[in-house]
Order: C-alpha cells, then sequence, then structure tokens
C-alpha cells in the first residue's frame, strides 16, 4: 500500500507539473494569437420580451487555437488578464465589434452591440479616448454601444472606475453591470454609477423554478432594477418555461439558447430575419 501510496504523490505532482507547462504554452500562444489571426467574434442576440424584437447582440470572443482547436475564453481571459495581453486583444474586439455594427447597419439592421470590457482594460488611463476614437473611426453613434462591466471590474479602483464610465455615459455609450449577484454587490456603487442595465447572471436562471433561493435571487435583481429605473438583463435563458417567468415577473430584456446561441454574423442576420417573421 505504502509504494503505492508513493507512486500516486509522484504521479501527482508529474500532473501538476504537467498542467503548469501547459499553462505556460498556452500564454505563449496567446501573445501570437492576436497577430496570427486566430481571434473571431461571435455574436448573442438579445431580446426585447415584450416587443419579440431582437435589440442588440452580445459580442463574445473565440481563440481558434491551430493545435487543441476552439479554446473556450473562460480559459484563456483569465490568463490574458494576467499577462496584460487583454489590453490589445479587448481593443481588436471592441473594434470588430464595431465594424460590424456599422456592416449591419448598411445592411438596415441598426442594433446595439454589447462588448465585455475587462477590468485590466477599465483601469487604462486612456480608455475613455480609445473607445470614443474607435466609435468615430465606425462612424457608430456612441448610442449603439453598451458596455458590460463585472462588478470586480470597477470595485478595483471604484472612484476612477465611476469616473471614466461617467464619461463614457456622457457621451450616450451605454454601461451594464454583468453577472450581477455573484461578485461583491454593493448597493452604495450602483447608486454612484451612470448604469442602464443590469444582467442576471446566468446561475441565477439555470435553476429558475428548481431552486426557491435563486428564484428568489433572480425576483430581486429584477425588483431593484425596477426601483432603480434600469431595464434587466437575463442572461442564459434555455427554456420557454424561464422566458415564461421572467417576462411576467417583469424582466424586459433575455437571452440564452432558447433563442439563439451566439452566432456568425451571416447566422446572426438570417436569424433576426427569422425572428421577426414569427
Ligand atoms: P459572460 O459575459 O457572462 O457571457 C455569457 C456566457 O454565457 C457566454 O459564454 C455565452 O456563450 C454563454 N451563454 C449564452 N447563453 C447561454 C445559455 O442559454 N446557456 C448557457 N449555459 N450558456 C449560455 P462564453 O462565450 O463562453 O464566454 C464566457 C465568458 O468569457 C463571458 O461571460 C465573459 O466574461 C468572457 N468573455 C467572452 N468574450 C469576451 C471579450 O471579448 N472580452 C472579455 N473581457 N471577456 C469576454
Ligand atoms: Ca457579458
Ligand atoms: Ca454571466
Ligand atoms: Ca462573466
Amino acid at each position: 500500500a505504502k509504494t503505492a501510496g508513493r507512486n500516486q504523490f509522484q504521479f501527482y505532482v508529474a500532473s501538476v507539473d504537467q498542467e503548469i507547462r501547459d499553462r505556460k504554452k498556452l500564454e505563449k500562444d496567446l501573445q501570437m494569437a492576436l497577430v496570427a489571426g486566430q481571434f473571431h467574434l461571435v455574436y448573442q442576440p438579445q431580446i426585447n420580451l415584450e416587443t419579440r424584437r431582437v435589440i442588440g447582440a452580445e459580442a463574445l470572443l473565440r481563440w481558434e487555437h491551430p493545435e487543441h482547436g476552439l479554446v473556450p475564453p473562460d480559459q484563456f481571459i483569465p490568463l490574458a488578464e494576467i499577462s496584460g495581453s487583454i489590453v490589445d486583444i479587448g481593443l481588436w474586439v471592441l473594434d470588430q465589434a464595431c465594424a460590424q455594427a456599422a456592416e449591419w447597419t448598411r445592411a438596415g439592421m441598426p442594433i446595439r452591440i454589447a462588448v465585455n470590457l475587462s477590468a485590466v482594460q477599465l483601469q487604462q488611463a486612456d480608455i475613455v479616448e480609445t473607445i470614443l476614437s474607435t466609435l468615430k473611426r465606425h462612424a457608430i453613434p456612441p448610442g449603439r454601444l453598451e458596455l458590460e462591466v463585472t462588478e470586480t471590474g470597477f470595485m478595483e479602483n471604484l472612484d476612477s472606475a465611476i469616473e471614466k464610465l461617467t464619461r463614457l455615459r456622457s457621451e450616450g455609450i451605454n454601461i451594464a453591470v454583468d453577472d450581477f449577484g455573484t461578485g461583491y454587490s454593493s448597493l452604495t456603487y450602483i447608486k454612484r454609477l451612470p448604469l442602464q442595465h443590469l444582467k442576471i447572471d446566468k446561475q441565477f436562471v439555470h435553476d429558475l423554478l428548481v431552486n426557491e433561493e435563486d428564484t428568489r435571487i433572480a425576483n430581486t435583481i429584477i425588483d431593484l432594477g425596477k426601483s432603480l429605473n434600469l431595464d434587466v438583463i437575463a442572461e442564459g435563458v434555455e427554456t420557454e418555461e424561464q422566458e415564461f417567468y421572467l417576462h411576467n415577473r417583469g424582466c424586459q430584456l433575455a437571452q440564452g439558447y432558447f433563442f439563439s446561441k451566439p452566432l456568425k454574423p451571416a447566422d446572426f442576420a438570417v436569424f433576426v430575419a427569422d425572428f421577426h417573421q414569427r
């Protein structure tokens, strides 16, 4: 038994070692990915439950790794944040999303584009100017852009984050709190931020109507939105029951697999045409 235990221990060390090597390799590959053109964006429709119209698209980043195939963002975005490469990647995302918005405008589909903004990006001193100049370059009106920021994103340096978001808002850009309720939620910052939207994280939507606590949390976020005059977007809506419940409970906006998974631009346009026919 003792030898077996020792072997297991060695095996464990070896696998941790391997994991660190894999991570280092992934980090290195990530440095190259932007220049190598391995990123693309997919867009998930955001639906107004009342009017049944597609009102927006969340841009979501995809990395096509030459050996590993599609690497999920949850695996590489944290790495990109640690190494700082998220700053350049994030700029690329914003630029791509604005180019797409311009194209959709020309095609007669002037929807809003939601872009995820990392805490690291928000900490950049020139982030406001960078965002404004990107909009200008693509001739996108600021009201067509929504920035999704997480609670952890602005808690790091609250005063500076509030100052930047306020400037962005004064230009007409929309601000949403992403993953609301999963971070260090505090009602004091909510009051101080120039917000338009709260996003209910998919973890609360997933077990809606099954788990009583999750249902109550979703209800609370919807009510909070109402009392602060913020529209609430439910993320991760997968079933008709969830949609029905949220709509009746007063949640105006939703996105999720029930409507559509994130789509390539061409498929997105087809989805919108179809959805509006229904
Ligand atoms: P998020 O911003 O909370 O995005 C929602 C995630 O839920 C997306 O995962 C989306 O594909 C997924 N999702 C949408 N509908 C459903 C559904 O009905 N059921 C389930 N189970 N999942 C659904 P994705 O694309 O893998 O992105 C994961 C996270 O990576 C995002 O979470 C966001 O935090 C981050 N991310 C993605 N793209 C970017 C980006 O361009 N910049 C930054 N900073 N972060 C990004
Ligand atoms: Ca998001
Ligand atoms: Ca989320
Ligand atoms: Ca997130």
